[in-house]
């Protein structure tokens, strides 16, 4: 281990747990083995993060949505804290953020793209907040086996980052704690066992949420503004009310905690299938995910 002060300690252990995070120091390890195959992929598109503080002590817009500004190459998103501000989540490609130099620009882009926010945001939280972090970058990454051995196992964003359209990165990290656990309690704690089956069960269902969170990039930003997509989406649910066994929509089928590829972080899971709130020019709203494919969305 290297420690904050710069010294080194060697530490013996039974099992090394590498859960820590998309850019793992324990998973650049793995990659210096033979048969172990490792992609990564960054996005276009960067992130920002902006606050919308509370109105008057309250929440500046309806909690209980995830609020989407879609605008086919870029969108905007906003989910609710408990401290009732909004985290406002601008994703764009690079070179878009990177052409907005000065805060008069800001508000341009503002003005023309997202104007129901900056009263909301405020007008001088955005010129300043614009510049306070550069973009972020997304990156995917796919890998496998996730173990060495009965000696290490990588786990969560170290094993399998997600760009997080999908909002399921996390849960997914929950769920090989709780696959981790059951088979350490299945095959008596023998790690020889517990691992290579840790692997085998987890690697298709990691793989499966990485592929469909980079197409939900695509379908948040752009097919929402489609009418056949909508369409589309309120026949699934239909289908669903009428043949709940023989149908059933693939986000539901996902955060379903009871099957495979199984969400088991309630506070996401509750934010992201209750209520997406679309805001088009100025702004659609679309009520829950459920609602919304079930055709009882409302626009404003
Ligand atoms: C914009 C955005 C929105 C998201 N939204 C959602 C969502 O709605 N729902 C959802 O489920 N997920 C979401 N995610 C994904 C979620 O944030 C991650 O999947 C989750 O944080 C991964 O947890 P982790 O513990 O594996 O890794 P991390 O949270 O990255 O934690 C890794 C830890 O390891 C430490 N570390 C790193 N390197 C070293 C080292 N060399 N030595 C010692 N320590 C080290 C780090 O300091 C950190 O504490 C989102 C991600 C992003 C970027």
């Amino acid at each position: 281990l290297l420690r904050s002060d710069g010294s080194v300690q060697e530490i013996q252990a039974q099992l090394i747990v590498g859960c820590d995070g998309a850019f793992s120091a324990v998973r650049k390890q793995f990659l210096r083995r033979s048969r172990f195959s490792y992609s990564q992929t960054y996005i276009p598109h960067g992130y920002m993060e902006l606050t919308m503080p509370p109105a008057d002590g309250e929440f500046a817009m309806k909690p209980n949505y995830l609020h989407i500004w879609p605008r086919n190459t870029f969108m905007m998103i906003a989910l609710p804290n408990l401290d009732k501000t909004f985290t406002c989540t601008l994703f764009m490609p690079f070179e878009e953020f990177e052409k907005i130099t000065t805060g008069e620009e800001v508000m341009a882009f503002f003005h023309k793209h997202f104007p129901d926010t900056i009263p909301l945001i405020g007008a001088d939280a955005l010129r300043r907040d614009y510049f306070r972090l550069p973009a972020q970058a997304m990156v995917s990454v796919k890998c496998s086996p996730y173990h060495i051995g009965d000696k290490c196992v990588l786990m969560g964003d170290a094993a399998h980052a997600v760009v997080p359209f999908y909002g399921q990165g996390m849960n997914a990290g929950f769920e090989d704690c709780i696959v981790l656990d059951e088979m350490m309690e299945r095959f008596e704690e023998d790690l020889s066992v517990v691992l290579p089956e840790y692997t085998r069960v987890r690697v298709p269902d990691d793989h499966a949420i990485a592929d469909l969170a980079m197409y939900n990039y695509i379908e948040m930003r752009a097919h929402v503004n489609s009418r056949w997509f909508l369409f589309r989406k309120r026949l699934d649910n239909l289908l669903y009310a009428v043949m709940p066994k023989a149908v059933i929509p693939l986000y539901t089928m996902v955060s379903d905690s009871s099957s495979r590829i199984a969400i088991t972080f309630l506070g996401f899971r509750r934010r992201l299938s209750r209520v997406f709130v679309l805001h088009r020019s100025p702004s659609l709203e679309l009520r829950t995910m459920k609602q919304w494919s079930a055709g009882t969305g409302k626009t404003k």
